[in-house]
């Protein structure tokens, strides 16, 4: 292990990183690590992900940019609303498990569609129906939705889908018990690129 420039870290030195490679992108600093050819070669034998990253499928919430990172950095699990389903949780635990991934990070942000659609009550057709039920749960725990109900929801879900990684069972309940793996909730703003740790 270690032939690339990818050394196992725990999930503190991971935040830390990635936290890092925020900033450099908010202030357009941006080093674009692990995107040569070299380093794509690198990580053709195995991969050594620093966090697994869980967000939304929105188009403008692209991790690897976000956190300034590159190829093998990042085990990204996209899906709208970022909330939690058997295969989205079967992904983390393979992170887990067989990446022995250190983190993994929730991520809502602002202007989601999804928590927007929920919030407003729309009408969700076909499978889109299965967003409302984690995601008005999510609502109903936002305490001051005066202007900023979407937003303050979106926050919610995270940390409700980041309380119900810590305790999903088999696996990554285990896993934080141990301390082998620490799951935060975090939220990103399209605005100023700004990710924050809720
Ligand atoms: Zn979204």
């Amino acid at each position: 292990m270690g032939q690339n420039a990818h050394q196992r870290l725990n999930a503190d030195e991971a935040l830390e990183k990635l936290l890092a490679g925020n900033k450099r992108f908010v202030s357009g600093k941006q080093l674009h690590p692990n995107q040569s050819k070299k380093s794509r070669k690198a990580v053709v034998e195995a991969q050594e992900p620093m966090a697994a990253i869980l967000t939304c499928a929105d188009s403008r919430v692209p991790p690897v940019v976000i956190f300034d990172q590159g190829i093998g950095d990042l085990f990204v699990v996209r899906v709208a609303g970022n909330i939690i389903d058997n295969h989205t949780l079967g992904s983390i635990e393979y992170a887990l498990v067989h990446l022995l991934t250190p983190l993994v990070v929730v991520m809502g942000h602002s202007s989601c569609g999804a928590v927007s659609a929920v919030a407003q009550g729309a009408q969700l057709d076909g499978h889109m129906a299965t967003f409302v039920p984690p995601i008005q749960a999510a609502i109903k725990n936002v305490e001051d939705p005066r202007d900023d109900l979407v937003d303050r929801a979106a926050r919610e879900v995270a940390k409700m889908v980041t309380a119900r990684i810590n305790e999903s069972e088999p696996i990554i309940a285990d896993y934080v018990r141990d301390g082998r793996v620490k799951v935060v909730a975090a939220y990103y703003d399209l605005e100023s690129g700004e990710v924050s740790i809720l």
